[in-house]
């Protein structure tokens, strides 16, 4: 069995879902599960929704339905029954917004924001077997079990794994949705942005896969981000550790939570482009040398630091420390860098102005915190001297931390 993953990029237009078709198609798969994001922008044009909803303004989903209804026009004759299958899913949202929000924030951004992937999955299946590449379309929901941690679900591996041997148990092409899933009391969750690629995964190692292919529109992994660097290199080849470090620190080609289990199990994962799909890509395995070995840069911008002391000016002892990642941890903030020293902390964060003014009024009222916005954050790994300076010029750094193979510079 082979894992595929293509997310919001490859499938934005009606384009992007010929060209799945034609990948499938010359590749002729036949045991395979198929893990599909919702198209293009759809997730943050559903998350407006949801703020509009929550925060009672007037909520209109004028712009996601005519997006989803031109694909459709573009792929399919008036007479198809998909058109029906679109409606009702739009219908689902329109009763989830139909009374005032009842639970919290999460909880109802996971109702409605579910149903990106439910769109993109039902349209992708319907124009596959359509094209005689014939699947079977599963609902995420009954495979992926989760506690209720919405927006940020935590698998529950147990349920999962039975659910997955249970309804994948014979050869053929399945298609599903990434980034959902659903509590025992049927609630659907979601499993943090850009989920999926943890979804492929996580089908993975459920059914002990050969490998995972993960389709993006970049050539595999390169060396940065070619948004921020412009002379970006593929890497052919990398281990699962390396691998896991670049996407802690942040590396957007893979969600974080994905290497992990497929380590475990040793099933190799590829990086692949989709608009070269004859390209090797990027192979993530087992105790494998890094092909070309180079440095590796990872941009975090829009960061702020927030630099802690006691008010009283004593140290930042172990009972500050317990406290203040109590209150990261509570508010949902993960911290990208922090320095210790006698009288004060300090904290890189992404600047979310959702959690981060909060955050701070909290430890306002135990400690002084002093704050820096506009910030970037750099990673590299493997650095020299010269990458050091190709990556902060002029510019003033204002902390800087340093392993032996990895250097992070807040600027
Ligand atoms: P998906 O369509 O699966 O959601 P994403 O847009 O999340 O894909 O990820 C692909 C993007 O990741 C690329 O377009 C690229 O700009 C960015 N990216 C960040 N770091 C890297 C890297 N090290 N190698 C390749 N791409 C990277
Ligand atoms: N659609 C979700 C997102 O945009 C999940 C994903 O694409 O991986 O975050
Ligand atoms: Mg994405």
């Amino acid at each position: 069995m082979k894992i595929y993953k293509f997310g919001g990029a490859s499938v934005k237009d009606a384009d992007g879902i010929k060209n799945i078709s034609k990948i499938l198609k010359s590749d002729n798969t036949q045991d395979i599960v198929i893990v599909i994001s919702a198209m293009g922008k759809t997730t943050n044009m559903l998350e407006s929704v949801v703020n509009d909803y929550t925060s009672a303004q007037t909520v209109s989903l004028d712009e996601v339905k005519s997006y989803h209804f031109e694909i459709l026009d573009q792929l399919f004759e008036k007479s198809h029954s998909i058109y029906d299958t679109v409606s009702n899913l739009f219908v689902e949202i329109e009763w989830a917004i139909e009374d005032s929000p009842t639970s919290t924030y999460g909880f109802e951004y996971d109702q409605i924001v579910s149903v990106g992937e439910l769109l993109s999955t039902s349209i992708i299946s319907a124009y596959l077997n359509q094209e005689g590449v014939v699947n079977n379309w599963l609902d995420a929901r009954d495979l992926i079990r989760t506690d209720n941690t919405h927006r940020n679900a935590r698998i529950d591996w147990k349920e999962t794994l039975y659910n997955i041997e249970q309804n994948i148990n014979t050869n053929g092409r399945f298609l599903t949705q990434g980034f959902i899933g659903c509590t025992s009391e049927n609630f659907s969750t979601t499993l943090g942005r850009e989920g999926s690629d943890f979804s492929a995964a996580i089908f993975a190692y459920a059914l002990n896969a050969e490998e995972v292919v993960i389709w993006k529109d970049v050539e595999g992994v390169l060396n940065a981000d070619p948004r921020f660097f412009e002379d970006a290199k593929l890497l052919n080849q990398l281990s699962f550790s390396e691998a896991i470090e670049l996407a802690y620190y942040g590396a957007k080609v893979i969600h974080p939570k994905t290497i992990q289990p497929l380590k475990e199990k040793k099933i190799p994962l590829r990086v692949k482009s989709f608009l070269s799909p004859q390209q090797a890509g990027t192979t993530i395995s087992e105790n494998v040398e890094m092909i070309p070995f180079l440095p590796s840069f990872i941009l975090k911008q829009n960061q702020i630091l927030l630099n802690i002391s006691a008010t009283d000016l004593s140290f930042i002892v172990e009972d500050h420390l317990s406290f203040i990642f109590s209150v990261f941890s509570k508010i949902g903030v993960a911290i990208n860098m922090m320095q210790n020293s006698a009288v004060s902390f300090s904290v890189c964060v992404d600047n979310d102005i959702q959690k981060v003014p909060g955050l701070i009024k909290i430890l306002n009222e135990h400690f002084k915190v002093v704050s820096q916005e506009s910030l970037s954050l750099c990673t590299i790994r493997h650095y020299n001297k010269e990458d050091i300076k190709k990556v902060i010029g002029s510019k003033t750094v204002v902390l800087e931390q340093k392993t032996k193979q990895t250097i992070q510079v807040i600027y």
